[in-house]
């Protein structure tokens, strides 16, 4: 059996940085810490595997644990010259959770564990601070009563509440030591009245209470949800740290504080934080007293009226400066850190790779390498590629005439407009019906996630740049723009007022993030422009990817967008949705109420110029580049009215009668059609459908050659094959098609015919299928159906249990299943190549954006991946990584 406590303290620590996956990121950046001889309290971590055995062996603990925690708390008793429930000299401790990857808010820390009746006094005595103690103690008995004995937060703010209405004052600051005293009674007799028991007295209880609670906050709805939309796996679980508490609510001289190396909004070199005199904890985040700045340079920037810390704790601040140089230079990257200083004496609590925006994850990588820190392959794998998402948000149109509603924190850049919400619920509500909408709350709580994550941008009224809204939102890349004091939400009447004027659920409002506005109305909007430090980090991607990107596009519009973002051809041309057009649908109608081969002929002539159309201007933007188009896929079906009404109407339309249409789409209609007549099946049925394609795509590239002079190259793609013979048969009536276009124009051009690989069986047969097919496109969604028998449009009831239990770790439409789907593709990629060693390999569909599956891609030599517009930059830069990652 292995170690399940790992201490750190005094210099010294057993674990180090990279044992994040046992001790949890802030376990492990503790232990470094220490051995890096920087002031840690002294403490231990109970390792995430204590958390798998947990939950594996119905909710008890290895039996070797108690032990080891013992002895760690004689080891932290003897640095500190400290017992732990010992009435002269107590030793008090937090209990801190950490998973591998820091969860913002999802688990609740408690601080001050070990205070109790008589223990209390001697803490007061010690620190010859009574009124201290007694805070120290009422906060204790809050943050346990909570999160482990579960009587509600609000029942203990209520009693608050009314304590400083009876004391007529307004800060917590302001109360007394016999004020304290006489709330902790009211509150233990809470505690007594909601859970049945005592507030436990027994400092040996109250840990392993705190310790249990960590655990059992791992499964907890929030941190679900959480992990469910960030994709991190159950069954890593969560470490807990038991450590020395250190006191910032110690007077005047102490404060409780939150920093960054650099500024994580926008980047620039500076140091950046919070900090609260004579506060503890999550006073600083919590929004309770406004934070006041670190830095004199950000205190004048603010203009704030309140003292910096440069400025009030002049030696502390020396000293936390030089620690926050020497991490950045350590960890060679922005550290977001948390500390407390107890009577003028730095310690630190935290520290990790802090989250930034996109905007400065770029400009700190592109400055990191100018200060020869990091070199442009590190820089290039510094940037998460999804996070690109946030630059390509748009921003507030200069020139538009707007109406300030409020100004406060530009908590989280992008702009955002939508209608006013009150509630998540709601949010998620509008969200659904397919409207935009602002979260507007007076603060956000880890509850609010869902509800964050369908608004299209964050408004609260209080809390800071570190507030829960300002983090989680600048995680998600979503506007937001918090501590809005002037604005007062009320609730109950579903209002908000802010000088004079009021604005109901429903009115509509634009956010900057940018600069903290609040802005009445729907404002215009400009798209973003990429250049600066995006240009030079693509630039540097380009140079170090090997796959090419091409984007997914059916229309000349999503084409054009594709090629500003850099696409180097279409992966993917859906030829369906250009019939769906309501000028156009009538005649693919036409064509499938067609008795015969002579009618459908003549309905598809009326087809040809348009969908010829279509593929010259799609050629013509993508000049000299390669263009996939793919034959008709879905089934005919698909095209036919269903409603009565429509009926009516389309059959008046055609000149039919509606008995016809009702008897046609009778005939059409399938058990499944999924795996039913659609792809190369409909054209082996109706060969004249491909023929017209073929025909149409062929006179464009001729027509759209001449006018750019930089032909295209058509790649024509036969759908759903899973028979080389199949293949065949259709590939006679392109091949057959392009002869005859040759011929009749006098004009000489290139093409492929290949296939789309989504069954199984086209992967496995792949060696004779290449015979004839000069290149294959991973369509992975169909594939990822096929191969698991899911249908996508019925897995939702199922596979959020799936999800939940832990049998998968992440939705195969979202991320390749490597194992099993992308052991398909390896497999065709290798036969495939066995037949024809130049053919040509690309993945279409989702995954083709989704940086971990480009990841696999790269791993199986694929020629190119192929997403939609928007995601492009992401899977270069994906690529880039990818690439970067195989070399080592
Ligand atoms: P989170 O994961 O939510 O950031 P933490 O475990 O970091 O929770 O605890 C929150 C805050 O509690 C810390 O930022 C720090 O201010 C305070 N805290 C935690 N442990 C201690 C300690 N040993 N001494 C003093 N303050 C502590
Ligand atoms: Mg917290
Ligand atoms: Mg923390």
């Amino acid at each position: 059996m292995g170690q399940w406590v790992y201490t750190f303290g005094d210099g010294k620590a057993e674990g180090d940085a990279s044992q994040r996956d046992l001790l949890g990121g802030k376990g492990a950046n503790l232990a470094e810490m220490s051995s890096l001889g920087l002031p840690v309290p002294p403490g231990m971590t109970i390792t995430t595997e204590v958390c798998t055995y947990y939950y594996e062996n119905g909710e008890t603990y290895p039996p070797e644990l108690e032990g080891e925690v013992d002895a760690a708390l004689e080891q932290i008793a003897a640095s500190t010259d400290r017992k732990f429930g010992d009435p002269d000299m107590p030793l008090l401790v937090s209990v801190r959770s950490g998973a591998r990857i820091s969860m913002p808010g999802m688990m609740d820390t408690v601080l001050n564990l070990g205070l109790n009746d008589t223990t209390v006094p001697a803490l007061a005595k010690n620190a010859d601070d009574e009124r201290f103690a007694y805070d120290s103690y009422r906060r204790f008995i809050q943050m346990y009563g909570d999160v482990v004995l579960g009587v509600p937060m609000r029942l203990f703010d209520e009693h608050l509440e009314s304590m400083k209405d009876e004391k007529d004052v307004e800060l917590d600051t302001d109360l007394s030591a016999a004020d304290w005293r006489t709330l902790i009674e009211s509150y233990k007799a809470l505690v007594q009245k909601e859970t049945g028991s005592p507030f436990p007295q027994d400092p040996r209880d109250q840990l392993w209470g705190a310790i249990g609670a960590v655990f059992g906050s791992w499964r907890n709805d929030r941190a679900v949800t959480y992990r469910r939309l960030q994709g991190i796996p159950e069954r890593w679980g969560t470490a807990v740290t038991v450590q020395a508490m250190v006191f910032g609510n110690m007077g005047e001289t102490s404060a409780t504080g939150v920093a960054f190396t650099r500024n994580p909004s926008n980047g620039e070199n500076a140091l950046y934080g919070e900090f609260l005199i004579n506060a503890q904890g999550e006073d600083v985040v919590a929004g309770i007293r406004t934070p006041q700045d670190i830095t004199e340079k950000a205190r004048l920037e603010a203009g704030s009226e309140k003292q910096s810390m440069e400025k009030a704790l002049p030696e502390a601040f020396a000293e936390f400066k030089a620690v926050c140089d020497k991490l950045e230079g350590h960890y060679r990257d922005v550290q977001d850190l948390e500390f407390t200083i107890e009577r003028n004496k730095l310690w630190m609590l935290q520290t990790r790779t802090g989250k930034r925006t996109a905007k400065a994850a770029l400009k700190i990588a592109v400055d990191m390498v100018d200060e020869g820190v990091i070199s442009e392959a590190e820089a290039v794998q510094r940037i998460e590629p999804a996070s690109l998402d946030q630059l390509l948000h748009p921003t507030i149109d200069p020139q538009a005439k707007t109406d300030l509603f409020a100004k406060a924190l530009p908590a989280s850049p992008g702009a955002a407009a939508g209608e006013i919400v009150f509630s998540s619920e709601e949010a998620e509500r509008i969200a659904g019906l397919g409207r935009t909408c602002i979260l507007c709350r007076i603060e956000t709580s880890p509850e609010d996630i869902s509800g964050m994550h369908a608004a299209a941008g964050i408004f609260t009224t209080r809390g800071g740049m570190t507030s829960h809204a300002a983090v989680v939102a600048r995680g998600m890349g979503k506007p937001c723009v918090s501590g809005a004091g002037n604005v007062r939400i009320n609730y109950a009447n579903g209002t908000m007022i802010a000088g004079g004027r009021t604005l109901k659920v429903g009115d509509k409002i634009t956010i900057d993030g940018a600069t903290g506005e609040v802005l009445m109305g729907e404002v215009p909007m400009l798209n973003p422009e990429l250049s600066g430090d995006f240009q030079r980090i693509m630039q540097w991607a380009d140079g170090a990817r090997r796959m090419r990107v091409r984007t997914n596009a059916d229309t000349p519009h999503d084409a054009r967008a594709a090629r500003e973002f850099g696409a180097e051809g279409i992966g993917l041309c859906r030829t369906e949705h250009m019939f769906f057009d309501p000028a156009r649908i009538n005649a693919m109608r036409e064509m499938i109420l067609a008795d015969d081969t002579e009618g459908r002929k003549a309905a598809l002539d009326k087809l040809l110029p348009m969908q010829r159309e279509d593929f010259t201007s799609i050629f013509e933007i993508m000049a000299g580049l390669p263009v996939t188009i793919r034959l008709l896929d879905p089934p005919l079906h698909e095209f036919i009215p269903h409603g009565e009404d429509e009926i009516l109407e389309v059959a008046e339309a055609l000149g039919v009668s509606p008995d016809k249409l009702r008897n046609r789409s009778r005939e059409l209609s399938e058990f499944n059609p999924m795996l039913g007549h659609r792809g190369c099946r409909l054209a082996v049925s109706y060969p004249e459908i491909a023929e017209m394609q073929s025909r149409a795509i062929f006179e464009a590239a001729v027509a759209a050659a001449k006018k750019t002079g930089a032909p295209v190259e058509p790649e024509v793609m036969v759908p759903l094959v899973s028979l080389k013979t199949e293949l065949d048969f259709v590939k006679k009536r392109i091949d057959a098609t392009a002869k005859a276009v040759r011929e009749e124009t006098g004009v000489d051009f290139h093409y492929q015919v290949g296939t789309m690989v989504e069954l199984p069986r086209a992967a496995i047969n792949a060696k004779a299928i290449a015979e004839s097919a000069e290149f294959f496109s991973f369509g992975t969604n169909d594939l990822t159906q096929t191969t698991f028998g899911i249908s996508r449009d019925d897995a939702g009831v199922f596979l959020g249990a799936y999800l939940r239990e832990s049998i998968i770790d992440i939705d195969p439409f979202v991320s390749i299943d490597v194992d099993g789907v992308g052991a398909l593709v390896e497999l065709a990629a290798e036969r495939g190549r066995q037949t024809r060693p130049d053919i040509k390999l690309g993945i279409c569909g989702e995954h083709g954006g989704d940086p971990a599956s480009i990841s696999f891609c790269e791993s199986v030599d694929l020629d190119y991946v192929s997403c939609s517009p928007f995601r492009v930059p992401i899977a270069r830069l994906a690529a880039a990584q990818a690439a970067l990652r195989k070399k080592g």
